[in-house]
């Protein structure tokens, strides 16, 4: 099999590969180039992450093409019904990165606490001259512990998330459409800690919780799962965070609600308008903002890799 890894493939997962006998190219090709490459070198599979597009065109003018791999959750940049119809198969890692976007949402939650974000920035640039005066502002606050989460979107990122903030002493609470309830393994010493949660409703996670955060896929006609009338539920010093896809909150909507006073703050890591997310956004100073990390940390990309390989030799058995 000959392989475009087009955004990039972990050294582990490019290594199982070439160890079944694929051959992997890693050069990026542009999107405009990309159909002419892939029939030109006769690639049978085309990888990707969340900046290649495979649509409907490509597909099209691809017929040779075996497989679409997704390295990561959301498919929403593949045409994955089309391409299916065609005989292509798409597949994606979806359990390889929960721990990650888990883990950045913690960070989020313990920066926004203690104005790390804030603080951060500014001590490099004024911190000789000025340590007291920074010293009063970001000096007041608050601890994560003993505080409520409210988790909407109780998959694999949303359990994975709730295992870390019960670890720390939170609140857990969860909203999701499609489940009842559900059980958290924490691992404590080595030793499994079963926790039983049971759903709440979507308007008692908002008005309780001093933390939101978002782990739903992308929504139907890309419509918002938080906006005005959400977020008039919330406490005053909620906090929203959004990990999971842009568009899921309303932006236009969230800077209303931090400019009015009607929340207090939010973390974004995942943007409508990526990857030239909207400026108001990035330069606000109730947002902390992540050019989409989720996922990128070294573990998380060794087990994406290793998947994919998984899923290489499945479609190399059946051929
Ligand atoms: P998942 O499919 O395991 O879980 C999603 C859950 O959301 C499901 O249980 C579903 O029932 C629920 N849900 C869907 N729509 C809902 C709604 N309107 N209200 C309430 N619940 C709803 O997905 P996951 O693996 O946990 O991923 C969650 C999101 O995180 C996806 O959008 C994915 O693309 C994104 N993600 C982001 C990054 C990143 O780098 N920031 C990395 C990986 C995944």
């Amino acid at each position: 099999m000959k392989i475009l890894a087009n955004d990039g493939i972990d050294a582990k997962g490019q290594a199982a590969l070439e160890a079944m006998g694929c051959t992997v190219l890693t050069e990026k090709v542009s999107q405009d180039a990309l159909a002419g490459f892939i029939q030109n070198e006769n690639i049978d599979g085309l990888l990707v992450r969340s900046a290649t597009t495979a649509r409907k065109e490509l597909i099209d003018a691809c017929p040779n093409l075996k497989f679409i791999g997704r390295g990561g959750v959301g498919i929403d940049n593949i045409d994955a019904v089309y391409a299916r119809e065609k005989g292509v198969d798409v597949f994606n890692t979806p359990a390889s990165s929960s721990a990650s976007v888990a883990e950045l949402v913690m960070a989020m939650m313990f920066a926004s606490n203690r104005f790390l974000y804030q603080a951060g920035g500014a001590m490099p640039v004024n911190g000789e001259e000025t340590f007291e005066v920074l010293k009063k502002n970001y000096g007041k606050g608050k601890e994560v512990k003993g505080k409520t989460l409210g988790i909407v979107g109780f998959g694999r990122i949303g359990m994975s998330l709730a295992e870390y903030a019960l670890g720390c002493g939170m609140r857990v609470l969860f909203f999701d459409r499609s489940k009842e309830e559900e059980t958290v393994t924490l691992s404590i010493n080595g030793s499994p800690l079963e926790v039983n949660l049971n759903v709440s409703s979507f308007e008692e996670v908002l008005r309780v919780s001093d933390f939101i955060s978002l782990h739903v896929p992308k929504q139907p006609n890309g419509s918002s799962v938080i906006g005005s009338a959400e977020f008039a539920l919330m406490k005053k010093n909620a906090v929203v965070i959004n990990t999971s896809r842009g568009g899921t909150i309303n932006e236009t909507e969230l800077i209303e609600a931090l400019d009015n006073g009607v929340i207090a703050g939010a973390c974004l890591d995942v943007f409508e308008n990526e990857p030239r997310p909207n400026a108001a956004l990035l330069k606000h100073s109730k947002i902390i903002t992540t050019p989409h990390i989720g996922a990128a940390t070294a573990e998380a990309q060794e087990r994406i890799g290793l998947e994919i390989a998984e899923n290489v030799k499945r479609i190399m058995d059946a051929n």
